[in-house]
């Protein structure tokens, strides 16, 4: 144990600061999305089967919706531009962005040197359940995902049906690749439904069974082209234990909206366009 100085009860009454204040950050016009939303039409379902994962297309200015259909089950969202498979969902700067569980208004935000907004939560029927007393919230950023690898590590045991496996299975199907060849595009994802938090004594990622109920959902608009892929981990509610098949699972449904074409013009009478990637000269000072 490294010796306390003096002054440590100071040093730990230092109140914090915001790493990254979001006043500046550009805000998505949920008043127009929700007026799109009212047009739109449903023009695609998708069920995911337990323990695998399915891809999915979404254009631009459409809207997604992952719903819980049959039982409490936790969803692992990969995201990528369809048109650009290099540009993905980037976890850790979304979270440094909005916090460590995501909800109504929040963005997926793209990786590096990308770094715009993918998609937007614009529902989230979960979002009564705010932080819990065990510091647990839903729709987590910091999970990565389930994975054979660490599966390995901890129990000597070769799992076939993890989140990273389900997802590199589905980007395989998507992109017509073999799996070597996709493996490393498959990210840390957003775990839809999920109930996490960190310990408060050893700060340890900590999971309880989601507070989901068939009905429950949560939508995105999708601010740029989409290939999505959604797992429905072997966790299934998360209550227990992921990684095997000794959980109980369900499937989860994927539904695609469709605005009427004349739905996303604002005021003004500009319509809605997909945001621009990031402008930083990416000289990196060289
Ligand atoms: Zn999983």
């Amino acid at each position: 144990m490294s010796n306390e100085p003096k002054d440590s009860l100071d040093r730990r009454l230092i109140p914090p600061v915001i790493c990254y204040p979001t006043k500046t950050l550009p805000k998505p016009n949920l008043k127009l999305y929700s007026k799109a939303r009212k047009s739109a039409k449903k023009t695609d379902e998708i069920i995911v089967p337990p323990r695998d994962a399915i891809h999915f297309r979404v254009k631009a200015g459409q809207f997604f919706r992952i719903t819980s259909i049959e039982g409490p089950q936790v969803g692992d969202l990969n995201l990528w531009n369809s048109k650009n498979l290099r540009e993905a969902f980037y976890t850790g700067k979304t979270r440094a962005l909005h916090g460590s569980h995501l909800t109504k208004g929040n963005q997926l935000w793209s990786c590096f040197p990308y770094l715009r907004p993918m998609a937007t939560i614009v529902e989230d029927t979960l979002e009564w359940y705010g932080i819990d007393s065990f510091g647990a919230s839903v729709h987590d950023v910091i999970g990565t995902r389930c994975d054979p690898y660490t599966q390995k590590l901890l129990s000597d045991q070769n799992y076939h049906y993890c989140c990273h496996s389900n997802l590199c299975r589905a980007l395989s199907t998507a992109t017509g690749k073999s799996i070597d060849q996709i493996e490393m595009m498959v990210h840390d994802v957003l775990n839809v439904f999920m109930c996490t938090g960190f310990t408060r004594e050893t700060g340890q990622y900590f999971m309880k069974a989601t507070p989901v109920r068939p009905g429950d959902y949560l939508e995105f608009f999708a601010e740029i082209e989409l290939l999505g892929a959604l797992s429905t981990c072997p966790g299934g509610d998360c209550s227990v234990t992921h990684s095997n098949n000794s959980a109980v699972c369900f499937p989860l449904m994927i539904e695609i909206y469709t605005p009427d074409e004349t739905a996303l013009v604002n005021g003004s009478n500009n319509r809605w366009t997909s945001p621009e990637i990031n402008s930083y000269n990416q000289t990196h000072g060289q």
